[in-house]
């Protein structure tokens, strides 16, 4: 099933669950899961109609958005590179001026040595991001790490904080904020008043920075 909307085709897929409210989920690429409560109530075309809106500005969004990463590019610290691979018999990676540049043997899989290369690159910048701002805000988490996630980041109620492992793709004021937002939540568990104004504590223009993040999708 297709469903157009703004001049994009969406590729629809209805799904029934044991749930008692339906919702929508897009991907970056136009698919369109929609989820029904499997008591029969509402239908697909209910549903869409209620959210028109939200559809269109959903993919309004993904037209504006950023891809941060695919076959041809990378963004690093919110710069794009191109992919450039050489066979070498010295597996390694070296940015220059514009291009990534990706040593090595012809089995490695080019995929995979940019994930470990974004993943390394991750871990040590948010290692040391989230040492300054743990001194400047007095929360020390048990542990940072980095993971495979969907979102930005992620802390655990027992103190531990995760990030996306491709974290390091976004400008690095963005990263900030993630580290920033992630180690607050070891004090305020949601996303309260008391929250945003710890988080305005350190980053004064935090608003203007959700909004920047809302451009970038993970690909
Ligand atoms: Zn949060």
């Amino acid at each position: 099933m297709f469903l157009k909307i703004e001049n994009k085709k969406l590729i629809c897929k209805i799904k029934y669950k044991k749930i008692r409210h339906a919702y929508l989920r897009i991907t970056p690429d136009y698919h369109l899961d929609i989820i029904l409560p499997n008591n029969g109530k509402l239908s697909a075309e209910t549903l869409l109609k209620e959210k028109r809106n939200w559809l269109r500005r959903k993919v309004r969004e993904i037209e504006n958005s950023v891809r941060l990463f695919d076959e041809k590019s990378v963004y690093y610290k919110g710069k794009k590179y191109e992919i450039k691979v050489i066979i070498d018999k010295n597996s390694r990676i070296e940015l220059s001026k514009n291009f990534l540049k990706i040593y090595k043997s012809k089995r490695r899989k080019t995929e995979n040595m940019i994930l470990e290369f974004l993943a390394d690159e991750t871990l040590e910048y948010v290692s040391k991001k989230a040492g300054e701002f743990s001194e400047r805000l007095e929360l020390f988490p048990k542990q940072v790490s980095i993971k495979k996630l969907k979102s930005f980041g992620h802390c655990t109620r027992d103190g531990k904080i995760f990030f996306n492992s491709k974290l390091i793709c976004l400008p690095t004021k963005l990263i900030d904020y993630v580290v920033c937002h992630e180690l607050i939540h070891l004090k305020h568990f949601n996303h309260s008043k008391k929250f945003k104004s710890e988080l305005a504590k350190i980053l004064p223009d935090y608003k203007e920075l959700e909004k920047q993040l809302k451009k970038y999708y993970w690909s």
